[in-house]
């Protein structure tokens, strides 16, 4: 067995710099302990003169920002909303808070984002539908022009789910900047963070004010409490919002050591039977926040995965992600197995699945493909190039 990391190796942790204290220390001492004060406002400042949208939202979390955001785009209970499929839950758990039901769209390879085609398949089956959510899995940006063209041809809302791809670019623009309403997550592990939060992106002014009001309980414009609307409490604290402030500038930096971590793996798994998470290197610039690793077909050793287990038949020459992600923990690195498609989960069981599938090549569905042979690698901005390498050796080591 290999030697283990005497210190963990994180798949993606928060990296601090000292001037997100600075901002906390001034919120104490000028007594801003609330969800009002200026790193509140310059928090949104900076996300809005980043993403290069008119407003922002500071809120508690990503998913509030696209609870709120779904409730911008109208969503009823009954209404069809069609939502990425391989993405984390929260992507598309606010359409199911609103009582709408997601069809969920299948995945394509070139970039493990929504496919445009099975998009527009579903419109032919859910004509209805007005709302779509796509999220930009791992900082990829996806098929924008093709996103966008099916949803303005069918008169459907866009929702971009930029939680996990801030500062990625898509022909030169900002992922968060797509959508008609947009998300981005200040979640512990994302490329930077408040230690939580979130923000509702938009150019819509009115849309801004609505959501800045139903995330402080509602409260019309009067002497008392009164309410005309449903209320909540999402608004984000002065004090996450001095980390996130802090965070802004150095965007940037995170997303050049990310993109390094990302191209030395490529380049140390170069002569392996495997590809790395793949994007339009013409037209966009991913921030690169998880690398990931998929398993060529003909190097996979059988994979068996139930609900909650997994296990796989040693091979020589063959791994699986199960193999691979054990390995890793045995030496204490994080990796991490690829989303598992919402189709495939069982609360979402009875929900429509769109996959643009021919069924060639024994691929039923991209999600199950991509989920069955890809895995996320330790993708952590603060793991050393000797760290990097040990893990590249951990990885080969499996394929003996
Ligand atoms: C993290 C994440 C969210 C949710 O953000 P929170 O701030 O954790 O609520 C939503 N969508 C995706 C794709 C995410 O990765």
């Amino acid at each position: 067995m290999m030697k283990a990391f005497e210190k963990k190796v994180w798949l993606s942790s928060p990296t601090m710099h000292g001037e997100e204290l600075e901002y906390i220390t001034q919120a104490y001492e000028t007594n801003w302990m609330s969800t009002v004060g200026e790193n509140i406002n310059e928090a949104e400042r900076l996300a809005c003169e980043k993403v290069g949208c008119k407003y922002a939202v500071a809120l508690s979390c990503g998913t509030a920002a696209l609870h709120l955001a779904v409730k911008l785009a109208g969503v009823k209970p009954g209404d069809t909303v069609f939502c990425s499929d391989m993405t984390f839950a929260a992507t598309l758990n606010p359409v199911v808070y609103e009582g709408g039901t997601p069809v969920f769209i299948d995945t394509e390879y070139d970039t493990w984002n929504m496919d445009p085609m099975a998009l527009e398949k579903a419109f032919e089956l859910y004509p209805q539908t007005k709302v779509v959510v796509m999220a930009n899995l791992y900082g990829t940006p996806g098929k924008m022009d093709e996103i966008t063209a099916v949803c303005s041809k069918h008169g459907a809302v866009l929702i971009e789910d930029a939680a996990e791809s801030l500062g990625a670019t898509y022909k030169g623009r900002q992922t968060g900047n797509f959508g008609t309403y947009n998300a981005i997550s200040f979640n512990g592990n994302k490329i930077i963070t408040g230690s939580s939060g979130g923000m509702l992106l938009t150019d819509d002014l009115q849309a801004a004010n609505k959501a800045r009001k139903w995330s402080t309980q509602s409260r019309e414009n009067a002497p008392w409490y009164q309410h005309e609307e449903l209320g909540y409490n999402y608004r984000m604290s002065n004090v996450v919002a001095g980390v996130v402030r802090g965070q802004f500038p150095h965007l940037e930096e995170h997303i050049a050591q990310k993109k390094a971590i990302y191209h030395r793996y490529k380049e140390g798994l170069k002569d392996l039977p495997v590809s790395m998470n793949p994007y339009d290197e013409k037209n966009s610039k991913p921030n690169f926040w998880l690398s990931c690793l998929l398993i060529d077909k003909d190097a996979m050793c059988k994979q068996v995965r139930g609900d909650n287990e997994a296990g796989y038949v040693n091979e020589p020459g063959k791994t699986c992600p199960t193999q691979i992600l054990e390995t890793l923990a045995a030496c204490n690195a994080e990796g991490r197995p690829i989303w598992k498609p919402m189709h495939m989960q069982p609360i979402f069981k009875g929900n429509a699945f769109v996959s643009n599938c021919d069924g060639a090549g024994n691929v039923a569905d991209v999600g199950a493909d991509i989920f069955h042979r890809g895995l996320c690698l330790p993708s952590d901005n603060k793991m050393t190039e000797a760290e990097q390498d040990a893990i590249i050796e951990i990885i080969r080591s499996c394929f003996a």
